[in-house]
Order: C-alpha cells, then structure tokens, then sequence
C-alpha cells in the first residue's frame, strides 16, 4: 500500500520548533521529543478528519460485541478470549468476593496477610503448569518488569525476540543487565546471538512470548528448550495471549507441542485477559518462587491482588479447564477469519490462524482510516500504527473470541475488504500530498 511518511513529517517539525524556540525550559513538558511526536501525529489526524482511534468509550463489557455512542458493534479488538468476562460463575465468584473481603486487599501480603483465595488461586496456576508453585502481581506489566529486573543483574544478558512486549524491555533495562534482541521468531538467529555471547555472561535469560500480540504466530517451542539447553539459559515465557488460546484444552504453548511445562524454567502469565481479571503471574520451581515472593520489590512492596480480583481469575480458570468446547469455538473462529481473509486477497502477515489476525494495511494513515470507516459501519478494531510497528507494516489487528459467531465474523470480513477495496478514492478525496499506489 501506499507511503505517508509521519516519520519525516515528525522529524522536520521537531527541528522547525526547536529553532524558534532556542532556549527550551527544561520544565515545559511539552518540549519532550515524544509528546512532540504525539502533536504532529495529532495534528496530521486533525487535518484528515481522522478520529482518534484510542481510547474510544465504550459503555458496557468488553467482549465479542461491545457499545459505543449507543450502538451495538462486533468487537475485535478485546481479549475476552473465551467469552469469561461477565460469565454467570465468574460473577457470582467476584460478587462473594466482595461481600466476605470487600474490595481492597489494604496492603502488601507480607505486612496485611493472604486470603484464601489467593492461595488457591497460585495453587490453580502451579497445577495448570504441574510446576511446584505461583506467586501473582497486581498488573501483568510489572510483573515482566519486576521479576527481571530484579532476577537479572549487570554481569548477565537478556535476549528476547524483537516481537516482545514492553514490559520486557523495560525489565531487561531495570535490570542493567546487556540487552540483545533476535529477529521476530528467528531462532537461528538467537542461537548466533548466543554463540557470540557465550562466556562473556554470568546468567542468560531468553524471553520469548507464547503467542505474539502483533502477528499473532508462535515460536518453535521444542527448539527453544534444546537451545536453552544447550547454552545454560533461562527459558522464560510470557503466555500472556497463549493461555486459554493455544491447545487442544487452551493450557498454552505448551500443550500445543505436547511439551513437558517444568522444561521451561520461568512462566509468565497475565491474568486480564482470557482470565477476566488483572494482575500477572509467574509459576516454576519452590526456589524460583520462594525467591520472588521473599525479595523481589514489585511483590514485597505493593498491594497484595484485590480478592475480588483473584476470585474472578480463579473461577475463570476453573471454567476454562471445565469447558474446552470454548477453546476448540475460538480455534475454529480463528481460523474461519483467517482463511476467509485470505480469500479475500488480503495480507495476513505471519497470523496462524489463532485468535490474533493481523490484516498489513502498510502506511500509518489508511490504517487509521480503515479503523474510523469500519467503526462508522458498526465494526470496532484497533490499528496498529509507526512506530509501534515499522512505516510500511501498519496494520487493523483482530482479536477473535470463542463468543463471536459465524454472523460477526463474515461481516467484519466483508466491510474490512471493501474499506480496502475503496481505500484508494478514500485517500484521494482527502487529497493527501505524496498519496498514490
Ligand atoms: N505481556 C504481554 C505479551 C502483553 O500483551 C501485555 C499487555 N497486553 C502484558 C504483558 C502486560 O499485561 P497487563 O496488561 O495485564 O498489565
């Protein structure tokens, strides 16, 4: 598709305002090289008649289909995997929660105690791995950021697929420990970056997602844990988006290469969304555990999980294991959607037909676009823009549930082709400089 390039755009205007503004206050917030970058992609959106595609209000639960500005729109962009936000047990679970603990947990679980149902809950999660134990944080985020920067130190490297969430960026940063990054699902590459490494490190921690948010495909599993093997590594695997999607029973990447779990020395996980709740966990060895749970800041020191929160996630965990017709419901959407795209000649990227489908639009502005006309026509999905993806690979990303029917999925494929299809007089009638494919 074709280029607009904010990029140059960005660049150009940062220059301009720093030359008529030479002595820049140090105070002035506004003067922060990313929130210039905001304004100019702000104002290019202004220009267009684009909307903001973020932080659209929603006014009921996010799910399958989800209201906005009173109308009701097939919802692909939620996380609701297996349709458990708002299940019957799950919020009968939560509402018990509250009557018997109230809502807030007060304090850390070290100085104002555990409640029952947080240990039944990390116990749930260690049996789901058949590891020894779990321990959870109150938010997914600083869980990655917490447990590696403080697992990991400046004599060691951390080297995670370029794909990886930022929360494992920034806790190989917190860490100081060297960073490196591998091409997105290249394991030759990882083994080359390791070859060079080997002997310059006292510990090695390779970080790789279960199931990737952006392209939604996976890495080679069983290859990994020989790698890890091979090179006295920490294999860590955040199933943020695995859990509840991969395998025949949604226990993750594991089970999808019927995998033995204790082969995989750290897993990470977060509770917000197939799981209904908020909050992260990391299940392993009793020492691993022991370790974390007795030292690591991001759990001495914050809040123990609400109850109510660990409650939800217990009981959606419980339902899950219960009812595997809903994982084998999203497999079968996942791939309905993809499949259907494709027919449509459309760009899937590396999507494997899981419940994450990218469709490549290219350039940062169509993508938009796509994203505003499709929520006029009663669909919402989010697109994915520069920079958090390259110039050229911007895309709409989809997000199946178990929830959605045949019904939603035909018509989300069918308006987001014929976006595309009218896409080129779309650009033309705003009349956009340097457009033309
Ligand atoms: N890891 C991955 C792969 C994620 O996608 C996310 C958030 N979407 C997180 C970690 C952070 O989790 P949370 O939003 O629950 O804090």
């Amino acid at each position: 598709m074709a280029r607009v390039d904010f990029k140059l755009e960005s660049a150009k205007s940062r220059a301009v305002g720093q030359q008529a503004r030479p002595h820049m206050r140090a105070t002035d917030f506004s003067m922060l090289p990313a929130y210039e970058d905001i304004r100019v992609q702000q104002r290019v959106a202004e220009r267009l008649h684009i909307e903001d595609t973020y932080f659209r209000l929603h006014e009921g639960r996010n799910g399958a289909h989800t209201q906005i500005a009173g109308r009701d729109l097939v919802n692909f962009s939620s996380y609701d995997y297996l349709g458990l936000n708002g299940h019957p047990e799950v919020i009968a679970a939560a509402k018990a929660a509250i009557d018997r603990y109230g809502i807030s947990a007060s304090g850390s679980r070290h100085v104002s105690g555990e409640r029952p149902v947080h240990r039944a809950l990390e116990r749930a999660l260690a049996d789901h791995y058949a590891v020894d134990d779990s321990v959870v944080f109150v938010s997914g985020y600083a869980t990655n950021l917490g447990v590696i920067g403080h697992l990991m130190g400046a004599k060691d490297l951390v080297i995670y697929d370029a794909a990886i969430h930022n929360s494992v960026v920034m806790g190989g940063v917190l860490s100081g420990a060297q960073r490196r990054s591998f091409a997105h699902n290249d394991l030759d590459n990882l083994e080359q970056a390791l070859a060079s490494a080997r002997g310059t490190y006292e510990r090695l921690l390779i970080v790789v997602e279960g199931l990737y948010s952006m392209d939604g495909d996976f890495p080679d599993l069983p290859r990994l844990i020989d790698i890890k093997k091979r090179n006295a590594a920490w294999l860590m695997i955040d199933e943020a988006h695995s859990i509840g999607v991969l395998g025949a029973r949604g226990y993750g990447i594991f089970e999808h290469f019927s995998a033995d779990p204790k082969e995989v020395d750290i897993w990470m996980g977060t509770l917000s969304k197939t799981l209904a709740g908020c909050g992260g966990y990391i299940a392993g060895s009793r020492e691993l555990i022991d370790y974390l749970r007795l030292t690591a800041g991001a759990f001495v020191y914050s809040v123990a999980m609400p109850p109510v929160i660990a409650a939800t996630s217990l009981t959606a965990l419980e339902v899950m294991h219960r009812e595997p017709e809903r994982v084998a419901q999203l497999r079968r959407n996942g791939v309905m959607f993809r499949d259907l795209v494709r027919r449509r000649g459309l760009d899937t990227g590396a999507g494997a037909g899981t419940a994450i489908c990218p469709i490549i639009i290219g350039d940062s502005i169509p993508a938009a676009l796509l994203s505003q006309k499709l929520l006029e026509r009663g669909i919402n999905v989010q697109p994915v823009l520069y920079p958090a993806v390259a110039p050229n690979e911007a895309r709409l990303r989809f997000f199946l549930t178990a929830m959605h029917t045949d019904k939603d999925i035909e018509a989300g494929v069918a308006a987001v082709a014929e976006e595309i299809g009218s896409l080129d007089q779309t650009m033309r009638a705003l009349n956009i400089p340097g457009y033309n494919r």
